[in-house]
C-alpha cells in the first residue's frame, strides 16, 4: 500500500491561509496535538471499559520530545491509533464549505478558523514545514502507517514499521518557529494549556542535584495534574484540598474567603470551583483570574463574556465541553449555552452566599468588609443578582455591628424619619474626619452607618431609587437638627442689622483656601450646641464625587468645594461676640448707617421711576444718577465692612471659633494650626 492523494479542502490554498493569517496564536498548536493524543487515549479507555479492546493497556503517558540537531518536535500517544482508512476519513477529507467567506471574515482570528473548520490537527502547519503521522491502530493485525505531508495540499501515505499500538505526530519545525524546538519554551506552553489533562503528559526527565549539578535522572517528568480537584466529588475534598487547589492555582496569594464547588450535569455541563478573593481594593487588580478549561484543556484565562462582569472578580476554574473552544470572543457571547452557563453561575454564586448567611451569620459578618465590594458589584450591574443579594447584603454601623437593610429599617424606622415620611439613612464616609458630627448625631439617638468603601457612592444611589420614601444623607451635611427635619426649626431671634454685622464679621476671617468656598449662615441650634460648625450639602458633594468618575460631569468637577459656616445664634459665645461688636464699633457705624439709609431710599425711588419706562425712554442722565448711586452704596458698605472686619481682626475669639470648626472638619493644616495652637495657649 502506497499512496499519493490531494487533501480534499475544496480551496486549493488552504496551508498558506493557515500559515499567513493565523501568525497570532501559533502556539496553540501544541494544545492541538496533545489533546488529539489525549482523546485518543481516552477512546481506547472507553473502548476497553466497554470490552471492545481486550489487549494490555499498558503505559498510557503521552511523551512530547524535542531534538533540536533534527528539527522535530514529536508528540506520542498509546491511544487508538488510526488505520489508513482512518486517515483518509479524518485527515485527508475535510469538509470547508462556504470556506472562502469564512477566511474572509475571519481572517485575523486565528482561533476562529480553525475552530470553523475543526481544523485541530491543520493547526501544526502553522509552525511546521512538514508533519508526518506514525500510527498503528488498536484494532487486531492493523497494518502501520505512515503519512507525510510538506505544507501543500498533497500528501503521501505508506506502510511502515512500528512496534506500540498508538501515534506519533512528528512535527518538523519551519525556520520561523525555532523557538518551539526550546525546551523552556515547550515546557511553559505545557504548563499553560495541558497542566490539568486527564492523562499523564511527560516531557523531559525529572532531574536530581548531584556532583554539584543537577542531572536528569531515569524517571519521567510528568508535567500535568490528571484529577485536579475540581472533577472530583466535593465529598470527596476536605476544605484543605480547597485551599491547596487555590494555592496550586496562585501560588502567591492570600487564602481565599469561600469557594463555590460547580457540577451541573443539565441542561449542559459544568464543573468548576469559583473562589472568592480576599478584595479590599482596586478592582481590575484582581480581574480575570478565572481559567476556563474544555475537558481539562486549559482555552482561555479572559473570561469576559462568558461570566458576568462582576463575577470576573472571582478567581478559580470553570470547565465545560460546552462552551466551545476555538471561536471568537463575538460568537462565545452569542452562544445560548455560554448565556445560559452565565445566568447558572450567578444564581450559584447568590445561593452560596445566601447559605453561609442563612447557616453561619457570625462568618459572614466577619467576611462581610471583603465580601462587600463584590456583592455591591453584582447589585449594581446585574438586576437579578440584586434582586436575590438584597436579602443578604450588610450595612455596617460606626459601633461595627452590622444589620441587612431590612434589620436597619426597622432599628431607624421610629427614630429616623422626617416630617414628610421618609426614612433617612445617616452615613459616614470617615470617622475620624466626621467624628463630632458623628457624635452629635449619637448623642441625638441616632444611629450612623460607615459607607466608606469604593462603590458606596453608587450604592447609595441605588439603594434610595430601589428603597421606598428613603434617604442618605451624609452625617455632616447639615447641622444635626436639620439632618432630619422633624418640625419646624426655631427662627433666629436676631434683626437684619444685626445679622449682617455677625455674618460680616465672621466672613472677613474666614480663611483663603484654594478652590473653596463659606456661605455664613445663621441658625438657631440651642445653647447646647456647638457655637460654629460646617457643613457641605449633600447635593453638592454628591455632585461633585460623581463628576470625579464620570468624565462628561466636568463642570461640576471645577466648581470650588463649597462649605456652609453655621453660626449658631443661640449659644453664649456668639452672643457675646455680636454684643462686642455693637459696643466697639456702633458709634463708627451708625453715620454710615444712616447715610446708606438716605442712598437706599434715593436707590429705590429711581428704579421705581425707570422700572414704569421703556428701555430707550431713560436718558443717559437718568441711567448715570442710578448707577452713581450704586457705586456710592458699595462705597459705604466696604466701608462699613472695614471697621466690622477690623473689630473682628482684633477679636481673637472669631479666629479662634472658625479655627474650631474648621479642626473639626479636618480642614485646619499647616501654619493656620500652628497659629491656632498657639492662640489657644494665649487664651487660656
Ligand atoms: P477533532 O480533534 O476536533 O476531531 P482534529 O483536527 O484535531 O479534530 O483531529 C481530526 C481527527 O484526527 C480526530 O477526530 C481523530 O479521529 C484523528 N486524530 C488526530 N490525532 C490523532 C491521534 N493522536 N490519535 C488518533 N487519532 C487522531
Ligand atoms: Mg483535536
Amino acid at each position: 500500500m502506497s499512496k499519493t492523494g490531494n487533501i480534499g479542502v475544496t480551496s486549493e490554498n488552504i496551508f498558506p491561509i493557515i500559515k499567513k493569517f493565523l501568525y497570532s496564536d501559533h502556539e496553540i498548536f501544541l494544545r492541538e496535538m496533545v489533546s488529539n493524543a489525549v482523546d485518543a487515549t481516552q477512546k481506547l479507555k472507553t473502548l476497553a471499559s466497554v470490552g471492545e479492546f481486550k489487549g494490555e493497556l499498558g503505559d498510557l503517558t503521552i511523551h512530547v520530545e524535542t531534538d533540536e540537531k533534527a528539527g522535530t518536535l514529536t508528540i506520542s500517544d498509546h491511544g487508538v491509533g488510526m488505520t489508513a482508512e482512518e486517515i483518509d476519513k479524518y485527515i485527508n477529507q475535510i469538509a470547508f464549505s462556504g470556506a472562502e467567506e469564512f477566511l474572509e471574515k475571519y481572517k485575523n482570528d486565528a482561533a476562529a478558523i480553525i475552530g470553523h473548520f475543526g481544523l485541530g490537527f491543520y493547526s501544526a502547519f502553522m509552525v511546521s514545514k512538514k508533519v508526518e503521522i506514525v500510527t498503528k491502530s488498536y484494532k487486531e493485525g492493523a497494518v502501520p502507517v505512515k503519512w507525510t505531508c510538506d505544507g501543500s495540499p498533497e500528501y503521501t501515505m505508506e506502510e511502515t514499521e512500528k512496534e506500540s499500538r498508538g501515534t506519533d505526530i512528528i512535527l518538523y519545525i519551519d525556520d520561523e518557529n525555532k523557538e518551539f524546538l526550546q525546551k523552556g519554551k515547550i515546557k511553559e506552553l505545557l504548563t499553560k494549556y495541558c497542566k490539568f489533562l486527564p492523562v499523564p503528559v511527560a516531557f523531559g526527565k525529572k532531574q536530581e542535584w548531584k556532583d554539584g549539578k543537577y542531572v536528569d535522572t531515569d524517571q519521567d517528568d510528568i508535567i500535568n495534574e490528571t484529577v485536579p480537584a475540581w472533577i472530583r466529588k466535593p465529598a470527596d475534598l476536605t476544605e484543605d484540598d480547597y485551599r491547596k487547589f487555590y494555592s496550586d492555582l496562585y501560588p502567591m496569594s492570600e487564602e481565599p474567603l469561600f469557594w463555590i464547588h460547580l457540577n451541573v450535569d443539565y441542561p449542559f455541563h459544568l464543573t468548576g470551583i469559583l473562589y472568592f478573593p480576599k478584595v479590599k481594593s482596586n478592582i481590575d487588580l484582581h480581574r480575570n483570574k478565572i481559567q476556563l478549561y474544555s475537558n481539562q484543556v486549559f482555552v482561555t484565562d479572559s473570561v469576559e463574556g462568558i461570566v458576568p462582569e462582576f463575577l470576573t472578580l472571582l478567581h478559580g476554574v470553570l470547565d465545560s465541553p460546552d462552551i466551545p473552544l476555538n471561536v471568537s470572543r463575538s460568537y462565545l457571547q452569542s452562544d445560548s449555552n455560554v448565556k445560559k452557563i452565565s445566568n447558572h453561575i450567578t444564581k450559584k454564586v447568590a445561593d452560596r452566599l445566601e447559605e453561609i448567611f442563612k447557616n453561619d451569620r457570625k462568618q459572614f459578618e466577619e467576611k462581610w468588609d471583603s465580601l462587600k465590594l463584590f456583592v455591591q458589584y453584582g447589585m449594581l450591574t446585574d438586576e437579578k443578582f440584586y434582586d436575590r443579594a438584597v436579602k443578604f447584603a450588610l450595612v455596617k454601623d460606626v459601633d461595627g455591628k452590622y444589620f441587612t437593610l431590612e434589620e436597619y429599617k426597622t432599628l431607624i424606622k421610629d427614630n429616623q424619619t422626617d416630617k414628610d415620611g421618609n426614612l433617612i439613612y445617616l452615613y459616614t464616609t470617615n470617622k475620624d474626619e466626621q467624628y463630632s458630627y458623628i457624635q452629635a448625631a449619637k448623642d441625638k439617638g441616632y444611629d450612623v452607618l460607615v459607607m466608606d468603601g469604593q462603590l458606596d457612592v453608587h450604592a447609595i444611589g441605588q439603594l434610595e431609587q430601589k428603597l421606598e420614601k428613603s434617604r442618605f444623607v451624609r452625617v455632616d451635611s447639615d447641622t444635626v437638627d436639620n439632618l432630619i427635619p422633624k418640625e419646624k426649626t426655631s427662627e433666629v431671634a436676631l434683626n437684619e442689622e444685626e445679622k449682617t454685622a455677625l455674618t460680616e464679621v465672621f466672613r472677613s476671617q474666614l480663611p483663603k483656601l484654594e478652590k473653596t468656598e463659606f456661605m455664613v449662615m445663621l441658625e438657631a441650634l440651642g445653647e447646647n450646641s456647638n457655637p460654629v460648625m460646617i457643613t457641605q450639602s449633600e447635593y453638592m458633594r454628591r455632585m461633585r464625587e460623581m463628576s470625579a468618575m464620570q468624565p462628561g460631569m466636568s463642570f461640576y468637577g471645577e466648581l470650588p468645594e463649597s462649605y456652609n459656616l453655621v453660626l449658631n445664634a443661640d449659644h453664649p459665645l456668639i452672643k457675646k461676640v455680636l454684643a462686642d461688636e455693637e459696643a466697639h464699633c456702633s458709634a463708627e457705624l451708625k453715620p454710615i448707617d444712616d447715610d446708606m439709609k438716605g442712598w437706599e431710599a434715593r436707590r429705590a425711588d429711581l428704579q421705581e421711576a425707570q422700572s414704569k419706562k421703556k428701555d430707550e425712554e431713560i436718558t443717559a442722565a437718568e441711567k448715570e444718577d442710578l448707577s452713581h448711586t450704586e457705586k456710592k452704596l458699595d462705597e459705604l458698605r466696604e466701608k462699613r465692612n472695614g471697621i466690622l472686619a477690623s473689630y473682628a481682626a482684633g477679636n481673637p475669639v472669631v479666629k479662634q471659633l472658625i479655627d474650631l470648626a474648621l479642626l473639626a472638619n479636618g480642614m485646619l493644616k499647616g501654619e493656620a494650626l500652628s497659629r491656632f495652637v498657639k492662640r489657644s495657649v494665649e487664651l487660656i
